[in-house]
């Protein structure tokens, strides 16, 4: 007996009818073929049983979503001839790894098909690199993912890459965001026949995080004025840890205010002896003789006082508040997924390191991000479940997030995520299995081995993220649906050639 394997996720269209698919028939719902021995007609039945099934289906899974259970062919149908085409056909739920076989019945004689069928789903990607020809040093490198795929096919996914065997390369650039890797893939993308069922891989080499933060808001902003006789012209203030001026990042940045940056947003305000001191932009500047690394990563300010701002006291010191705002650069991811377009990426390196990331640690960001765009961790059951989602599996955390409310939540959204706030550091959905997080100076530290890729970040004090998810991850992603014909599927990401 022969177990043919049923893409369940695919449309019937030629497109797809290819590597290791040979027919139509392969795509989609059951289709129902018999052959009788004489040519009268005959009233026949047919039906899918289930043989076995890796990942079931729990009752409150399918009483959320009609897809989750198998959809049988209604009613009985009449035989023209020896050949019988059914018009029904079976929907299989979207799972994987699951086996079924097909049962006919006319007359009194009810008939097993030879094959059984297994169901699978199927993925493709672009991959793009970053490359300039003219510097040997400016080529980033795809890791091997042969592991990974074929990690993938133990989940019943089968990714496959479009076209096959090309890495499509795109212009470097040292530090990218969101709208720079959208601006770049867009002309080198070539496959917007397979949406959606396609996601551009790229390949990038650092990804730092851009954000805006208030010292004296969002940060605490209090600084020390010296006596007189110390000097008290200038103050030195020191960013917050892990916080850098955005300066040297991208040169359109820097190029800005007749070159001095974006780093600095207005004017700032000492506050000392509840009175408020302006202090003007122009007497704020970077400190960059004061580097972290590589002779990057400023974080020292220096900032000319007014001479009313000053201390007067010859010798005591003063405390004071300052209140600025900065745009600055929050550490630098190993990889994101966009959350809207079919878009993930992996960078070969972080925080300035001359050195890449190694190809496990690319491989453990490949495989967190593209679980992400699979829809982990789901949240079904949970506030902010929807009706496709799955079970939330018991060592799930962040899925109390502003990020899942839609464009405008409500002051009531907005109160619940403050006071159910379950993020631990991290943002949206995550699976903290063997790793335990505890708040030390309002800061989330993680110890322990974390036991999933789907751990929000990518190691612990301990240990690292893994490539792989946990068991009850794995069990997951086998009956994720991934079926974009399903209004309410995971799999619904727009294309990036739609995004601005
Ligand atoms: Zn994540
Ligand atoms: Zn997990």
């Amino acid at each position: 007996m022969a177990k043919l394997k049923q893409y369940v996720n695919l449309p019937q269209i030629s497109l797809f009818v290819e590597r290791g698919i040979a027919s139509l028939d392969r795509l989609g719902p059951v289709h129902f073929k018999a052959n009788f021995k004489m040519d009268d007609p005959m009233l026949a039945q047919f039906r899918t049983v289930l043989v076995s099934e890796v990942s079931p289906y729990t009752e409150s899974e399918k009483k959320r979503n009609r897809w989750y259970k198998l959809q049988e062919p209604v009613g009985m149908q009449v035989s023209e001839g020896t050949e019988m085409v059914s018009g029904t056909t079976a929907q299989l739920p979207p799972s994987g790894g699951a086996v079924y076989k097909i049962e006919a019945r006319a007359g009194e004689k009810t008939v097993e098909s030879t094959d059984e069928i297994e169901t699978w789903r199927r993925l493709f990607f672009q991959v793009l690199r970053m490359k300039d020809a003219s510097d040997p040093k400016k080529d980033v490198k795809v890791p091997n993912l042969k592991d990974t795929l074929d990690y993938y096919k133990t989940l019943f996914v089968e990714l496959l890459d479009v076209p096959e065997g090309v890495q499509t390369e795109i212009p470097y650039l040292e530090n990218a965001t969101s709208d720079d890797l959208i601006r770049l893939v867009k002309p080198k993308y070539t496959v917007k026949d397979r949406e959606p069922w396609v996601l551009a891989l790229v390949f990038s080499n650092a990804l730092p995080g851009f954000t805006a933060i208030e010292i004296g808001v969002d940060v605490p902003g209090n600084v020390e004025l010296s006596g007189r006789l110390w000097g008290n012209a200038e103050l030195v203030f020191e960013l917050p840890k892990g916080k850098y001026a955005w300066w040297g990042m991208k040169p359109d940045d820097d190029a800005e205010n007749g070159g001095k940056g974006i780093w600095l947003q207005g004017n700032g305000t000492l506050t000392a002896d509840g009175k408020d001191f302006v202090i003007p932009r122009d007497s704020i500047r970077l400190d960059t003789s004061h580097s972290f690394k590589a002779g990057k990563g400023f974080n020292r300010l220096r900032i000319t006082l007014p001479e009313d701002a000053r201390n007067q006291n010859v010798l005591l010191s003063k405390d004071a508040k300052l209140t600025l705002r900065l745009w600055v650069m929050d550490g630098f991811a190993g990889g994101f997924a966009l959350r809207d377009e079919n878009l993930l990426t992996v960078a070969r390196t972080a925080w300035w390191r001359d050195t890449e990331k190694t190809e496990p640690e690319k491989l453990q960001t490949l495989n967190h991000e593209l679980g992400h765009k699979l829809g982990m961790v789901p949240k079904g059951g949970r506030h902010f479940g929807r009706r496709y989602e799955l079970d939330g599996p018991d060592k799930l955390y962040g899925d109390v997030d502003l990020i899942y409310a839609g464009p405008k939540p409500t002051q009531d959204v907005k109160d619940y995520v403050r006071s159910h706030d379950n993020a631990k550091g991290h943002r949206g959905a995550h699976c903290e299995r063997g790793a335990k997080g505890k708040k030390a100076d309002g800061v989330w530290e993680w110890s322990g081995k974390p036991e999933c890729t789907m751990f929000g970040a990518t190691s612990t004090e301990d240990a690292p993220s893994p490539q792989k998810f946990c068991t009850a991850c794995a069990k997951l992603l086998i009956r994720q649906n991934l079926d974009p014909a399903h209004p309410d599927a995971v799999l619904s990401f727009k294309s990036l050639l739609d995004s601005k």
